[in-house]
C-alpha cells in the first residue's frame, strides 16, 4: 500500500460495502477516549456493526478528570442507546496513571503530537486491540482519528502494525473526514457534552495550566 496516497475514509467505506454484501453485522471493538470523540463514530458505525466501546485511558490525569470523562461517556451512551434502539456495551479497563506514566516520563518535554504521544496512542490501542482479539471480535479501531490534533496516518499505521499481532482485523478510519468533524460538533452541542480543555496526560495538563496563567 502506498501510504502517502491512502485515504482512510475511503478504505472504511469500502470495508462497510463488503460488510453490507455479507448480510452480517460483525463485532467491532473501538478504543474510545471521551464522549465528544465517540459520538459521531457511534452514529456512523452502529448501522453496520455490533459495537463494543473499550475505555482504556490510564493516560488521563488527574483521577477526577478521568472519572468525569467516563461519566460523561456513560451519560451519552445511555441517551444514544435509547434514541437509536441500540445496546452498545461499554467495557472499562483498569485505571493506573502512575504505572502508565513510567513510559511517558522520558518524553515529558516533547510537544503534543511527538514521541510521547506515539507511545501513548500505541499503548492504549495495543491494550484494547488485545482485548478485542481475546474476545473474538471481528474488527478493531480507535475513535482518535476524529481529532484534529491527531494524525490519522500515524494512528492507522499503528493499527496496521498491531493487526499483524492479532487475528482481529483492523478497521481503517478517518472519522473527521466527509463532515464527520462537523457532525461531532453538532452532537457535542446538542447534548451539551463535556469538552475537556487538554488532551489527557499530566504533561498536557501542565501545558494547559501554563498557557492559562500566561493569559
Ligand atoms: S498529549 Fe495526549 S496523546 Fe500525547 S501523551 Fe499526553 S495524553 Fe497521550
Amino acid at each position: 500500500m502506498n501510504k502517502k496516497k491512502t485515504f482512510y475514509y475511503d478504505l472504511s467505506i469500502d470495508e462497510i460495502e463488503e460488510i453490507k454484501k455479507s448480510g452480517k453485522k460483525p463485532i467491532l471493538g473501538i478504543h474510545i477516549c471521551c464522549a465528544p470523540c465517540a459520538c459521531f463514530p457511534l452514529e456512523f458505525l452502529t448501522p453496520y456493526f455490533q459495537v463494543k466501546l473499550l475505555y482504556a485511558n490510564s493516560n488521563i490525569y488527574p483521577r477526577e478528570e478521568y472519572d468525569r470523562r467516563l461519566s460523561e461517556l456513560k451519560r451519552y451512551l445511555k441517551i444514544f442507546n435509547e434514541e437509536h434502539h441500540q445496546d452498545v456495551e461499554l467495557i472499562e479497563f483498569i485505571y493506573d496513571n502512575d504505572e502508565y506514566n513510567k513510559s511517558l516520563a522520558p518524553y515529558a518535554l516533547e510537544k503534543e503530537g511527538g514521541k510521547r504521544c506515539l507511545i501513548c496512542y500505541e499503548k492504549r490501542m495495543d491494550l484494547t486491540y488485545r482485548y478485542a482479539d481475546e474476545h473474538g471480535y471481528d474488527y478493531f479501531t480507535t475513535v482518535m482519528t476524529i481529532s484534529r490534533q491527531k494524525d490519522s496516518f500515524i494512528l492507522n499505521d499503528i493499527g496496521e502494525k498491531l493487526s499483524k499481532k492479532y487475528k482481529t482485523k483492523y478497521f481503517y478510519s478517518d472519522f473527521k473526514k466527509h463532515q464527520g468533524i462537523d457532525r461531532a460538533t453538532e452532537l457535542r452541542k446538542e447534548y451539551n457534552l463535556y469538552n475537556q480543555l487538554y488532551c489527557g496526560c499530566v504533561y498536557s495538563y501542565l501545558e494547559r495550566k501554563r498557557k492559562d496563567e500566561e493569559k
